[in-house]
């Protein structure tokens, strides 16, 4: 049996962990934890921040407003969900959209399991807070979103070989309609990126 082969039952198991884990108080007011989902031999991970209304009903990453767009955006780079593996930093409900740090501290273990287990060759990170945990995570001079999206940082550990590319969360976009055009340039230049890997 090979390495590869064992990365679908130890996401199961995983998931299993997650689903009924009550290590912080937001277990408290999920309905359904929300892993993460997609293609176990993914070369492309996105993280984003964590569950809202619509990820909590279901279960699943980014299936609101925010999840129409990534998916727009998906397609732009080429790509379809079921190609990739998507997933937060935090796995359960946020109702105002705010993780504290300790919440991020008791959370982040899982998101670390997972990347360990997927062992992408690109990591892209939505917005500010799943960035800068992964830019600590690897060391890497955290700076605004405004300044990094859609650049390329490698990393290189001996577990890990790695390219993280920071992008603003697709609801900024939302927020502030005049933000689409330059996710969707970031997206598009991905095109070339995921051709190299
Ligand atoms: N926003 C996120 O950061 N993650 C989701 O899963 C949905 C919306």
């Amino acid at each position: 049996m090979t390495k590869d082969s064992l990365k679908a039952p130890r996401l199961k198991e995983f998931e299993n962990q997650v689903k009924t884990c009550t290590k912080c108080p937001l277990h408290k007011t999920r309905k359904f934890p929300v892993p993460g989902e997609g293609n176990v031999d993914a070369k492309l991970m996105i993280i984003g921040l964590g569950p809202g209304y619509h990820e909590n009903l279901q279960g699943r990453p980014f299936v609101g407003t925010a999840g129409k767009f990534l998916d727009e955006l998906l397609e732009l780079s080429g790509l379809k969900r079921g190609e990739v593996y998507i997933t937060n930093i935090m796995k359960c409900y946020l109702p105002k959209n705010v993780a504290t740090q300790d919440e991020i501290k008791m959370c982040t273990p899982y998101l670390d399991r997972q990347i360990k287990i997927i062992k992408p060759k690109i990591i892209i990170t939505l917005g500010n807070i799943a960035t800068s945990y992964l830019f600590q995570k690897f060391n890497l001079n955290m700076q605004t979103i405004g300044r990094i999206h859609g650049k390329v940082f490698q990393v290189s550990t001996l577990l890990l070989q790695t390219k993280i590319i920071p992008m603003y969360h697709p609801a900024t976009a939302l927020y502030n309609p005049r933000m689409k055009e330059t996710l969707k340039q970031d997206w598009k230049k991905l095109k070339f990126y995921l051709g190299n890997i």
